[in-house]
Parts: C-alpha cells; sequence; structure tokens
C-alpha cells in the first residue's frame, strides 16, 4: 500500500528513526547513494540523489528542488505559466519509504519516488503524486472505492551507440533521418537491435541475457512480472506487472523503465520508451488496466451490466469513454505520441469500447473464467510512456469518477476495428476519431472541466503550457524528425 499521508516538515510520524535504521541497513548492503524520482509534466523522468547517510535528514526535512522543473519541455527548455517556470523558489523533495528499492542493475543505488512539498510545509499544488494520492483518498472517503491499476511498458532496443537526434530546442532533426527508413536503421544511425518477427521465438534468442538479467534485477526488486515478450514493432519489447494501488502502480512504472534501462546499459544497450521511435509503424504504448472495488469486491465482474459490469463498474468506463478526447493530452503528450495514435496499430484511437477490443480506445476484459474477480478490468488503449504515470492514472480516475456521479451509461459496443466503420455506423455509436495532433488533444482538454478541475489551476496551467511548449518545438518537422527529437527523451 501506498502511505496516503503527506510528508511534513520534520518527518512524518516515526519516519525518521526508520530511516535511520535502514540507512544502516543499506549502508550494509553496499548502497552509497539514493536516487529521489519524481516525473515532470513533460513526462520527463527527473532526479536528485543524495548519499545514503542523508537518507534520514532527507526524511525529515527533505532535498531542495526547483519548482522550475514542472514546466520544463523533452528538450530541457523552460516553459511559463503564472506561478511555474521562473527561476526563483524551491520546493523540498520527500522520498516515500515504502517504495525505497535497492536497485539491482545500478550496484551502490537505491531508489524511492518523492513527493513534494513547499518551504512552508504545504503539499505543492503541481506535484503530480500528490495529485493522484489526494484524488485516491477522496475516491475512498466520497465513494468507497478503491482502484487497482497497472501500466503496460513497451520499449524498442538499439545499440548503446546508436545515433539519432540527442539535440534539443525543437531543431531535433538528428542530421539527415531517412524517411524511407525500413526495420534495419536510417541515416541517423538508428538501428533497432533484434531483427527477428514480432512476438517470434528468434528476437527473444537475440535478446535472451539481456531478458534474463532483466527478469531477475525485477525479481530481485520485488517487481511482480506477470510477463515479457517481444512485441509487434521491430525490436519491440514489453514487460507487464500485476495490478496495485494507483500510486503504487504509477511508482512502479517508473522503476520498471529505471530497471529496464539499466539491464539495457550492462548489456551495451539503449531502449526508448519514445511514442515513436520512427515517423511510421506501430509505436510504443503503455495502455492503463484500471478496475474499481468497493468492500474488497471488483465491480467489473458479477454484474448485471454487459460483460458482467456492475452499474459502478459501467458508469465508470462510460466516464472514461466522454473524457477520452481530452484525457489524450494526458495519456498521449507528446508530439511523437500522434506518430502512434494512428489507426490499425493496436493504439485505440476511437471513442470506442468493446470486449477484447485492441482498436477500440476502451478494451472491456472480462478475463478468463475462474479469475474474472482478479481480472476483470477496462483497459485504456491511448496512453504511452511520454505521460506522466501520475497525472495519467489521476485524470483517467477523474474521468471515471466523473461518470460514476452522473450514473453514465456505455453506448452501443464496437467489435472489429472502428477504422471500418461506415460514417453512419459510426455516428450511431459515438464512434469519434480521437485526436490527430497534440494541440487537438489540447483544445479538447482545454474544453473539459472535469479533468481541469480534478488537477487544479497550476497543474491545469502546467499541462497546457508544456503541451504548447512541446508543439511549438516541432513546428515544421516532418514524422521523421519529430520521432528523432523525441527517441531519447523517454
Ligand atoms: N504497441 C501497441 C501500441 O502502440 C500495442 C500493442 C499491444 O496491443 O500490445 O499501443
Ligand atoms: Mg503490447
Amino acid at each position: 500500500m501506498t502511505t496516503l499521508a503527506d510528508p511534513v516538515p520534520g518527518g512524518r510520524p516515526g519516519e525518521v528513526e526508520r530511516a535511520v535504521a535502514l540507512a544502516a541497513e543499506l549502508a550494509g548492503r553496499g548502497v552509497h547513494g539514493i536516487v529521489l524520482a519524481y516525473v515532470d509534466t513533460a513526462g520527463v523522468g527527473r532526479v536528485k540523489t543524495v548519499p545514503v547517510g542523508k537518507l534520514a535528514a532527507t526524511v525529515a526535512w527533505g532535498a531542495g528542488m526547483s519548482p522550475v522543473f514542472d514546466t520544463f519541455l523533452a528538450n530541457d527548455a523552460i516553459a511559463t505559466t503564472d506561478t511555474l517556470g521562473s527561476p526563483d523558489g524551491d520546493l523540498r523533495l520527500y522520498p516515500d519509504l515504502d517504495r525505497l528499492t535497492v536497485l539491482a542493475a545500478q550496484p551502490g543505488w537505491a531508489w524511492a519516488p518523492v513527493d513534494r512539498i513547499t518551504q512552508d510545509g504545504d503539499p505543492h499544488p503541481g506535484c503530480a503524486r500528490t495529485f493522484l494520492r489526494h484524488l485516491v483518498t477522496r475516491a475512498g472517503e466520497d465513494h468507497r472505492l478503491e482502484f487497482r491499476a497497472g501500466i503496460e511498458v513497451e520499449w524498442v532496443v538499439a545499440r548503446a551507440d546508436a545515433g539519432g537526434s540527442e539535440g534539443g530546442g525543437g531543431g531535433g532533426g538528428g542530421g539527415g533521418v531517412d524517411r524511407v527508413s525500413g526495420r534495419d536503421g536510417d541515416a541517423s544511425g538508428f538501428r533497432p537491435v533484434a531483427t527477428g518477427p514480432a512476438y517470434s521465438a528468434d528476437r527473444q534468442i537475440e535478446l535472451s541475457d539481456f531478458a534474463a538479467e532483466l527478469l531477475a534485477a525485477c525479481a530481485a526488486q520485488g517487481l511482480d512480472v506477470d510477463q515479457f515478450h517481444p512485441e509487434y514493432a521491430a525490436g519491440q519489447f514489453e514487460l507487464s506487472v500485476a495490478p496495485l494501488d494507483p500510486v503504487a502502480a504509477a511508482d512502479r512504472s517508473v522503476l520498471v523503465r529505471q530497471t529496464v534501462r539499466a539491464v539495457a546499459r550492462r548489456h551495451g544497450l539503449r531502449v526508448s520508451f519514445a511514442p515513436a521511435v520512427r515517423g511510421t509503424g506501430v509505436g510504443n504504448g503503455g495502455h492503463l488496466h484500471l478496475s474499481a472495488w468497493r468492500d474488497g469486491a471488483n465491480l467489473h465482474t458479477g454484474g448485471a451490466r454487459r460483460h458482467g459490469m456492475t452499474a459502478t463498474a459501467e458508469s465508470f468506463t462510460a466516464g472514461l469513454l466522454t473524457h477520452l478526447p481530452a484525457l489524450t493530452a494526458v495519456t498521449a503528450p507528446s508530439p511523437a505520441s500522434y506518430l502512434r495514435l494512428r489507426p490499425s496499430q493496436w493504439a485505440g484511437v476511437f471513442t470506442a469500447w468493446g470486449l477484447e477490443t485492441r482498436e477500440a480506445g476502451l478494451r472491456v476484459i472480462r478475463g478468463t473464467a475462474g479469475q474474472r474477480g482478479q481480472a476483470a478490468n477496462v483497459e485504456v488503449k491511448p496512453v504511452d510512456l511520454a505521460a506522466n504515470p501520475y497525472l495519467a492514472l489521476g485524470c483517467a480516475l477523474a474521468a471515471g469518477l466523473d461518470g460514476i456521479g452522473s450514473g453514465a451509461a456505455l453506448p452501443l459496443e464496437t467489435t472489429g476495428d472502428p477504422a471500418a466503420l461506415d460514417p453512419a455506423e459510426a455516428k450511431a455509436r459515438g464512434v469519434r476519431r480521437l485526436p490527430v495532433s497534440l494541440p487537438e488533444a489540447v483544445t479538447a482538454f482545454r474544453a473539459d472541466p472535469i479533468l481541469r478541475d480534478a488537477l487544479g489551476p497550476v497543474l491545469t496551467d502546467a499541462v497546457i503550457a508544456v503541451r504548447e511548449g512541446e508543439s511549438a518545438a516541432v513546428e515544421g518537422l516532418d514524422d521523421e524528425r519529430v520521432a528523432a527529437a523525441y527517441r531519447w527523451k523517454y
């Protein structure tokens, strides 16, 4: 479970003593430094580190970091809002000791996600993890609801010296990217490592040592891996994990990526979680799996509505569907996200839902007979790993809770690829294409008071400013250059 209490100056009750004991144990295990991890509004993981001897002091008083990172862009340029993006001020980072993990593939290091509070001891209104924590707490208090969440992780593997754009500044070109690049690399030097067919035994063998060490590292870190498999796109792999409470699921998604990257480096490899590593083709998804629970029961099974949903689960799913266009500004936050969000690439780019339908924005999963109490959930597909997982989960929950609040009902179900529906049929089912660009997503987001209210003004403004900054940074770039600009940012 996640610690739901906000950090306080001086430390939460009992935590300093706990940190003293923990630091001694960590030092005995050869840990020298603690990575304090959070994710910015652009979805880039940012860190500070402290020596292990400073863990107790950090638990008491936090580590300093500027709020300016809330409006950093992926290229490290800085956008501004009324309250963020200025060079002034400071925040305190507080590690969550319940999540502190010794990193198996980074000897000498442990890792912990952080909450951020102001120097006056108040929650920082721009802290995405605090936003999600508060939302989960409120859903418990107001609706007696709990949630379980899982975030799938897909990535493409390249050699550690792989080229492509390193540069930011919006130019991002990476010099002479070949538009007609096929599977075997392009003029920028980008070349996926594994070349075996999708889902193939060959590809698993090609990355056998890397994959075995990854599974070992996950096990050593207590990451409950469900599956690891070669994916669809060239050089692409996926790891899926068991569901947890939403904050823990978001934390773990960050830790999984830290672990995949670190193991890859040890094998002379480099990984990209970017929504698209190329201008065309199947991208990297970060599908969200969500289920609402009450009194220990999964509300997505055993009910009287379609596919066993209870009325609450149907309304939750309907809320997600209604807000899906606006949600994409949070779940698909990069210009590169829209290279992935194309029809018939299993990315779910329509406001449609269906049972086990991989092309609908929402895939209702009933689970296997005998396991439904645990397995039934709804999968949100137009989500990638440029998304800040705390913002993505928080906004998805806010959308679902809005559906519950209004008793929303689902429209007709879709089977097969919604791209194949004739326009009259699509209209009858309420099937619309999701935003085709980041500016379109921002327009939908601006028009969605439910998401804006859930986020509050500071995070809302940060989301809009950062998305607009990203859009401006790629102005005039063709698809290959957009892919190159973000390939090594995520
Ligand atoms: N890579 C696909 C995506 O962009 C998903 C493939 C799958 O269904 O696992 O979301
Ligand atoms: Mg997949």
